[in-house]
This record gives structure tokens, C-alpha cells and sequence, in this order.
């Protein structure tokens, strides 16, 4: 039986109806939650994605600034934008869209941002916290995942989940949470031997690699859920790096690529900016 499609669509438009309800409370209280979003450069891709949160945020009604800055733009003066945000009251979350041009350090970037406002959850304070599992802003992209993977009703204790994909913004984060989450965890990578050998065993698979057709059916355990976080462009069309068409006839869950796991991406940020705005105001 073809597995059940978790709609990236259905679920983020439920999260931004229950959303808009907290920002409705919030602005009853005189709070209007605020996200700047830095885009340094002209990177088409990072245009697009930061156009889909500036819709985002004027959805919901929440105050949204852009700041486009040229990609020649030295470290130091990308540190005093910051700083600025830091002071202003009206922004509660600050999101620096990466890539960064080559010349400026993302990790001193990311370390200047307060991790009070850190939306994306890249703060090592953040990053931290969800090691020790305590409380913190959680990475979007993996706290959308993991939605999605609740979403099914499947308890996640004890189950076997593997994460192809090891990286700060996505891999590592995802893979925390699952364990947070008392699943048994393997993380796969680059040099990772006969990743089959531990794909075949995952009764949750998580692919963040951007690579097409990486997984293949004969890779996935039946009934599996399958989270296909990556995003490739494959002859004019977006792809992700599950094999779809094949993958969905041996999975029990599987996530689209467009209208996945990026749509829910989005609904997080939102949920993580408000959230932000609700512990200032106590609510
Ligand atoms: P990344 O930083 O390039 O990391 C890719 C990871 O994949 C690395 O850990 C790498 O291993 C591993 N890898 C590369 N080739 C592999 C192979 N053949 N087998 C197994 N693992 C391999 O990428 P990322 O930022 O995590 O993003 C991953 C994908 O998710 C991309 O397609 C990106 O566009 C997409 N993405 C989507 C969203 C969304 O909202 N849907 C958000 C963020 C990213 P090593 O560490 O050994 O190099």
C-alpha cells in the first residue's frame, strides 16, 4: 500500500491559524511581534526564501523588517546591524539568512546575535540547550521535521531512527531532538560505509544531504516514515533527496518535495518569533 503523505501544506496552515490566535492575544496586550530578517548579498535562492518569510510574517500581522545589504559589506559593519537589533524593541527575532559572503565569519555573525532573539536557534547558547535538553529556541527546519513526524501518531520512543546528514543547521539538531525524544539515533554522512545497512533498520528516516534520488525504495524498512528535508533543482523542477515515486509504495509516511518539510520550516520561524514575544510579555 503507497505510504500516507504528510502535506507540508495542510499542517503549516494549521500551525498559522493556531498562530495567528496567539498573535491575536498578543496584540490585545499592545504586542506586536517583530522579525528582522538580514539578507547580505543577492543569492537568488536566499532572495526567494526570505520573500516567503516576509509573506509569513505579513499573514500572521506581524511587524517585519528586511534589511538587504550589499554583498560587499565588510564583517564589522554586518556586526553593528546587529548590535542595533539587539537594542531594538520592536524585533524580537533576528534571522541572518546564510550563506554569508565568503569574507564574513557566520559563526562570529551568528555568536553576535542575542540568543534571547536567536530565531533560528544557531546560538551556541541555543544549540546548548537542546544538547542538555533544556528548554531553548529550537532550529526551525528540525522542530518542523519533527512536527511533521508527530503529525503521524507514531510514538517516537524506542523507535530506530537514522538522520543522513550531520550538518549544524540541520543534521546535528534533528538528530538531538530525536534522542531528546527517546528514540535510538544513528547519524549517517559523507563517510559513513554501507549506509543501507542502517537506512534498512530506521523506522524514522531523515534525509538532509541535497542530493536527488539518494534513497532509494530498497533502502527504506516498510512502513518506515520517511522526512525528506532536501531541496535540489533538477531540470527546472525542485526536487528533494528522497526517491518519491519509488520510496512512497515501501514507506508508511513520506513527506512531498515542494509543499514538506520547507512549508513547515516557515510555520516554525513564525511559531519561534511569537513564542519569543509571548515569554517578554508573560504570557
Ligand atoms: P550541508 O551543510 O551541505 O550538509 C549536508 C550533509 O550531507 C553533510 O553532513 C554531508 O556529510 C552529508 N552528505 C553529503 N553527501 C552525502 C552522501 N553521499 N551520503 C551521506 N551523507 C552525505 O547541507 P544542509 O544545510 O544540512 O542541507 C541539506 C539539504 O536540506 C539541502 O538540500 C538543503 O537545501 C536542504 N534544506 C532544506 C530546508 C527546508 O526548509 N526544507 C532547510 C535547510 C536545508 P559530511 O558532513 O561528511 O560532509
Amino acid at each position: 500500500m503507497a505510504a500516507t503523505v504528510i502535506d507540508g501544506k495542510i499542517l503549516s496552515a494549521k500551525h498559522m491559524e493556531e498562530l495567528a490566535l496567539r498573535v491575536k492575544k498578543l496584540k490585545e496586550k499592545g504586542i506586536t511581534p517583530g522579525l528582522a530578517v538580514v539578507l547580505v548579498g543577492e543569492d537568488p535562492a536566499s532572495q526567494i526564501y526570505v520573500r516567503s518569510k516576509e509573506k509569513a510574517c505579513n499573514d500572521l500581522g506581524l511587524y517585519s523588517v528586511v534589511m538587504r545589504l550589499e554583498a560587499d559589506l565588510s564583517e564589522e559593519r554586518l556586526l553593528v546591524e546587529i548590535d542595533k537589533l539587539n537594542r531594538d524593541d520592536k524585533i524580537h527575532g533576528i534571522l541572518v539568512q546564510l550563506p554569508l559572503p565568503k569574507h564574513i565569519s557566520e559563526d562570529r555573525v551568528l555568536a553576535r546575535i542575542d540568543s534571547k532573539k536567536d530565531v533560528d536557534g544557531f546560538h551556541v547558547e541555543n544549540v546548548g540547550k537542546l544538547f542538555l535538553n533544556q528548554p531553548g529556541i529550537v532550529a526551525c527546519t528540525p522542530k518542523g521535521a519533527l512536527e511533521m513526524i508527530r503529525s503521524t501518531g507514531v510514538p517516537i520512543s524506542g523507535k530506530e531512527a537514522v538522520v543522513i546528514g550531520r550538518s549544524n543547521i540541520v543534521g546535528r539538531p534533528m538528530a538531538m531532538l530525536l534522542l531528546n525524544e527517546s528514540a535510538t539515533v544513528t547519524v549517517c554522512h559523507s563517510r559513513t560505509r554501507d549506509m543501507k545497512k542502517y537506512t534498512q533498520q530506521a523506522d524514522i528516516l531523515v534525509v538532509a544531504v541535497g542530493r536527488p534520488k539518494l534513497v532509494t525504495a530498497d533502502m527504506v524498512k516498510p512502513g518506515a516514515i520517511v522526512i525528506d528535508v532536501g531541496i535540489n533543482r533538477v531540470d527546472g523542477k525542485v526536487v528533494g533527496d528522497v526517491d518519491y515515486n519509488s520510496v512512497k509504495e515501501v514507506a508508511g509516511y513520506i513527506t512531498p518535495v515542494p509543499g514538506g518539510v520547507g512549508r513547515m520550516t516557515i510555520a516554525m520561524l513564525m511559531d519561534n518569533t511569537v513564542s519569543i514575544a509571548e515569554q517578554e510579555a508573560q504570557v
